[in-house]
C-alpha cells in the first residue's frame, strides 16, 4: 500500500514562504505573501478584532456546543446583508440562502460541489475560468469533477482587461455556461472591469441564461469602501442574473486562520431557496457536520453592533489605504525618479492586494536570485509586502531588471 503514490510537488506560494523565511539576508522582501502586512512587515490584528475578541471573553453565556449546520444564523444573516446590501431585494423576498462556510475555500468548493450535483447541466459539467485566476479554482472544481475552461482576462500587452476576449467567451459559450467572476480585487491581476463593463458582462450573461459563480474574497480591500466593493454583486441581483456569492473574511477581517466565509445562493422564489437549502444542509453535514464557531461569533458580533461595524469599517481603510499609498509611491518612484523605461500607469489602475507588473518569469526569477525580493514568477507582487523600508529598495531592483 502506497507504494506507487505519486509525489506531488508543494504548493508554490507556500514554498515561497519557506524559501523567504530560510533566507537570511537582511534586505529580503516578500511580496508572494497573500495576507496584509503593516509598515513593519508584521501581520496585523485588527484593532475591533481585538475588542470583539475581549467581548467574547467576558460572555459567560458562550459554550462550545456545536452551531447549527448553516452556521451561526446571526453571523450568516448579517454577511449576506454585508454582501448583498440591506436593502437587497433578494433578501425581502426570503430567497437568498446562506450558509456558513470553512472561509472562501470552503465557501468555493460547497458551491463546486452543489453546482456538480444539481445543476441543471445540459452538456458536460465545465465552468469557465478568468485566464488567470487564484490557483486553487482549478483544483476546486476538479475535485467534483467539473472541468475548468479558461475565458480571456488578462491581456499582457495593455496589462489591463481584455475585454472583448472575455465577452467574446460570454457571447460564444453554450447557453447556460457557469463563469467564474471575481467580485473585486482580482487575484492574481489586480485587474477589475468598470462599471459600465460590469453592466455589459451582466446583460449577456442575462441573455444568455450563464450562471455567475462569484468569488468576493477581498471585499473592502479593493477601494476601501465595503459597499462599493460588492457593487458588481449587487448589480446582477438587482438585474436578476441567476448566481451564487462566496465570501471570506480571511482578508478584510484579518482572521485567515479562524476560517470564516459564507456561500450565499440567490435562487429566484423562496420555494426554489427552501430546496436549495435542504440540499445543502445535507451536503454539508457529510462535509464538515457544522462550522467552527469561534471567528463567526466575532464576525457576527462586529456586524451586527453599529458601534463595532464603524471601527471595523475604520480598519479596512486602513489596511487599503496603506496599499493605495504604496501604489502611489511605487508608480512614482518608478516613473518620476528613476524613470524605468515603459509605462507603470498599470501600479496604480491596479486594485486591491496583488498587483501583476508585467515582468517576464525570467525578470521574477532574476530579482529572487540576485536581490532576495520573493515573488511568483508571474510577476505577480503583493502590495501588502510593501512599506516605506523595503520600497525604494525593490523599485531599484525592479529597474535594474527591467534595464536587463
Ligand atoms: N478566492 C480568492 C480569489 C482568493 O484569493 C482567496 C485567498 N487567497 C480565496 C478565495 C480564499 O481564501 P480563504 O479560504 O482564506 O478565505
Amino acid at each position: 500500500t502506497w507504494q506507487d503514490v505519486p509525489l506531488a510537488p508543494p504548493d508554490s506560494i507556500f514554498k515561497l514562504t519557506a524559501a523567504y523565511k530560510a533566507d537570511p539576508y537582511p534586505q529580503k522582501v516578500n511580496l508572494g505573501v497573500g495576507a496584509y502586512r503593516d509598515d513593519d512587515n508584521n501581520p496585523w490584528v485588527l484593532p475591533v478584532i481585538k475588542k470583539a475578541t475581549q467581548i467574547l471573553l467576558n460572555d459567560p453565556t458562550l459554550d462550545h456546543e456545536y452551531l447549527p449546520i448553516t452556521g451561526l444564523p446571526e453571523f450568516t444573516a448579517a454577511a449576506a446583508r454585508l454582501i448583498l446590501s440591506p436593502t437587497s431585494p433578494a433578501l425581502a423576498e426570503g430567497r437568498v440562502v446562506s450558509v456558513q462556510t470553512i472561509s472562501g475555500t470552503g465557501a468555493n468548493h460547497l458551491g463546486a460541489l452543489f453546482l456538480s450535483k444539481f445543476y441543471n447541466w445540459d452538456g458536460p459539467k465545465q465552468v469557465y475560468l478568468s485566464d488567470p485566476t487564484w490557483a486553487n479554482h482549478h483544483a476546486i472544481f476538479r475535485n467534483v469533477g467539473i472541468e475548468p475552461l479558461n475565458y480571456p482576462y488578462y491581456d499582457p500587452k495593455t496589462i489591463g482587461l481584455d475585454f472583448n476576449g472575455f465577452i467574446g467567451t460570454l457571447e460564444s459559450a453554450a447557453p447556460r455556461s457557469v463563469f467564474l467572476l471575481h467580485a473585486c480585487a482580482h487575484n492574481p491581476t489586480g485587474v477589475d472591469p468598470t462599471g459600465e463593463e460590469w453592466e455589459k458582462i451582466a446583460e449577456i450573461m442575462l441573455s444568455k441564461k450563464h450562471y455567475a459563480f462569484f468569488d468576493c474574497a477581498y471585499q473592502g480591500f479593493a477601494s476601501g469602501d465595503l459597499d462599493k466593493d460588492s457593487s458588481a454583486v449587487r448589480y446582477f441581483v438587482e438585474k436578476g442574473v441567476p448566481m451564487l456569492v462566496c465570501q471570506s473574511f480571511a482578508k478584510n477581517a484579518g482572521l485567515y486562520g479562524e476560517r470564516v466565509g459564507a456561500l450565499h445562493v440567490v435562487p429566484p422564489t423562496k420555494d426554489a431557496a427552501d430546496r436549495v437549502k435542504s440540499q445543502l444542509s445535507v451536503i454539508q453535514r457529510s462535509e464538515i457536520s457544522n462550522p467552527p464557531s469561534h471567528g463567526a461569533r466575532l464576525v457576527a458580533l462586529i456586524l451586527n453592533d453599529a458601534g463595532l461595524f464603524e471601527e471595523w469599517k475604520r480598519d479596512i481603510k486602513t489596511m487599503a489605504g496603506r496599499i493605495i499609498d504604496m501604489r502611489q509611491e511605487l508608480y512614482s518612484v518608478l516613473s518620476d525618479e528613476l524613470k524605468t523605461p515603459g509605462s507603470w500607469e498599470h501600479i496604480i489602475n491596479q486594485i486591491g492586494m496583488f498587483s501583476f507588473t508585467g515582468i517576464s518569469a525570467e525578470q521574477s526569477r532574476e530579482l529572487t536570485e540576485k536581490a532576495h525580493i520573493y515573488l511568483t514568477t508571474n510577476g505577480r507582487i503583493s502590495m501588502a509586502g510593501l512599506n516605506s523600508h523595503n520600497l525604494r529598495y525593490f523599485a531599484e531592483n525592479l529597474d535594474k531588471v527591467v534595464r536587463g
